[in-house]
């Protein structure tokens, strides 16, 4: 096995046994990253120089024969929206082009307590907005799967480092299914807290009521690891909780999984459809019971989505004004703005791209005084009625799955051209987001084409716990 191929714990022993060291492992990775990302394009940014010194800290740890944390010496990639100081933080954005971070998020400053080696920052969606990677400023990343096509959005960079063995483990944001999707189009593990559950400090922001960060793996294990470094309150994030741990002795047998009826109508490819019911129908065999269930709402959910996260992110995106942070118009020969206005106006429309304009636009006209009622008013009470929809599924249920995509990823270029395909890519994502769910995506089959199809198990609020239970009792079932 090569070096580049371990899990978290795999290499977590290595290290303790001294099979290899911290910086032969991070060496290792560099080298792969090298290689291998001129096709995948999954980094904006490398950074060699930093990453081993980290590593000859843990080094300096194993000869000293300290005690070494599971995470330490692990090698990583981080989505380029979390900031970690000192490194550009771009959000894929070219109005953030040369923006250094001034601090570390509290994500990054946990993992590097744990001696985590951060590698790089992995490409996104512009400011996460979107569901393939191409609306990044830098660049698509390509699917390691097949290079033709998407590795997802708006974590396309960080799914494709995990998947194509750049790193161990990666971060990652969700606001309407930006850690699950790409998950699932590259056949890697990938965690959405509960809105909550894991500090928003440091993230930058797209839709502050949905934004979650949360781990992508190559299995269940190492995601429990992640997100068990990741989760709790931090006195930066108001909206933060402490995790009470619940013990639960779950067992197949005992298990309730409801499938809602409204996920499995017009739109989901056969493929799919197949691959997802085959992987319910081996719980139903190991004992679990499957109900039918239903969660009414679900055909707003993506209406309401898109009226809520463009609203928040009209106003987040309000501090890029070409003063504050990062590209301005104001000294650029090109334009010459005459006044304020014009800088603010110049600015945002050179440092943005053509998808975060639109939703600027759609998300101030929800706004507007005079269609604030009519849209996201309304969309604030359906969203209330999504939520009830999954507290009511769970009085009967343990969990819940769907799929997490209708269809396997798709190629470069398919659905660039039409925002609302492509919006489509989420209608089984954004109603965890609109609830504050916990969800994962958990690699469950391939397609003919060898395409990664990902299985999503919903919980309950604050049961990350039980939903990666239930996602190990998949894998031992399969091995
Ligand atoms: N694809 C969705 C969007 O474009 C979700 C993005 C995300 O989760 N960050 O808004």
């Amino acid at each position: 096995m090569e070096l580049t191929e371990f899990t978290i714990t795999q290499a977590h022993d290595g290290l303790k046994k001294k099979e290899f060291s911290a910086i032969e492992l991070t060496e290792a990775y560099l080298d792969k990253i090298r290689q291998r990302d001129k096709e995948i394009s999954a980094f904006l940014t490398m950074i060699d120089d930093l990453a081993v010194p980290q590593a000859k800290e843990v080094d300096e740890k194993i000869s000293k024969g300290e005690n070494l944390d599971i995470l330490a010496g692990i090698p990583c990639a981080i989505k380029d929206n979390i900031l970690v100081e000192d490194l550009k933080c771009t959000a894929g954005s070219k109005i953030l082009e040369n923006y250094i971070a001034p601090y570390d998020a509290t994500v990054i400053q946990k993992l590097k307590e744990k001696g985590a080696v951060i590698l790089g920052k992995t490409n996104l969606d512009e400011f996460a907005m979107g569901s393939s990677t191409e609306n990044s400023a830098f660049g698509p990343t390509k699917n390691p799967y097949d290079l033709s096509r998407v590795p997802g959005g708006s974590s396309g960079g960080s799914a494709a480092a995990v998947a194509a063995n750049l790193c161990i483990f990666a971060l990652g944001s969700d606001t309407g299914g930006s850690i699950r999707q790409p998950a699932s189009f590259c056949g890697v593990v990938g965690l959405k807290p509960t809105y909550g559950a894991v500090s928003r400090y440091g993230l930058i922001a797209f839709a502050s009521s949905l934004d979650q960060i949360g781990p992508f793996a190559k299995n269940i294990e190492d995601c429990q690891i992640v997100f068990d470094t990741l989760k709790g309150k931090d006195p930066l994030d108001s909206t933060s909780v402490e995790l009470n741990h619940k013990f639960y002795t779950l067992n197949l047998k005992s298990l309730r999984i409801g499938v809602p009826k409204e996920y499995f109508t017009k739109g989901i490819e056969p493929a799919v459809e197949k691959i997802i019911k085959a992987a319910i129908k081996k719980f139903e065999e190991a004992g679990a019971k499957i109900e039918e269930i239903s969660l009414p709402h679900t055909e707003y959910a993506l209406a309401c989505y898109y009226i809520i996260a463009t609203s928040e992110a009209s106003a987040n995106l309000a501090r890029y004004d070409g003063i504050k942070y990062g590209y301005s118009e104001a000294k650029s020969e090109k334009r010459k703005a005459k006044n304020l206005l014009e800088v603010y106006l110049y600015s945002r429309e050179e440092g943005f791209g053509a998808e975060v304009r639109r939703r600027i636009m759609l998300g101030t006209y929800a706004l507007s005084a005079g269609y604030y009622e009519a849209y996201y008013l309304r969309a604030q009470k359906v969203r209330t009625k999504i939520r009830q929809d999954f507290e009511r599924a769970f009085e009967k249920v343990d969990a819940i799955f769907t799929p997490v995509s209708p269809f396997p990823a798709f190629k470069i270029g398919e659905k660039i051209e039409d925002p609302l395909s492509m919006y489509l890519s989420d209608i089984y994502t954004i109603s965890v987001n609109l609830a504050g769910l916990p969800a994962i995506s958990l690699p469950c089959g391939k397609t003919e084409n060898n395409l990664p199809i990902g299985l999503q198990i919903i919980g309950k609020y604050f049961e990350e716990d039980v939903i990666l239970k239930i996602g190990r009792f998949f894998e031992d079932l399969n091995k």
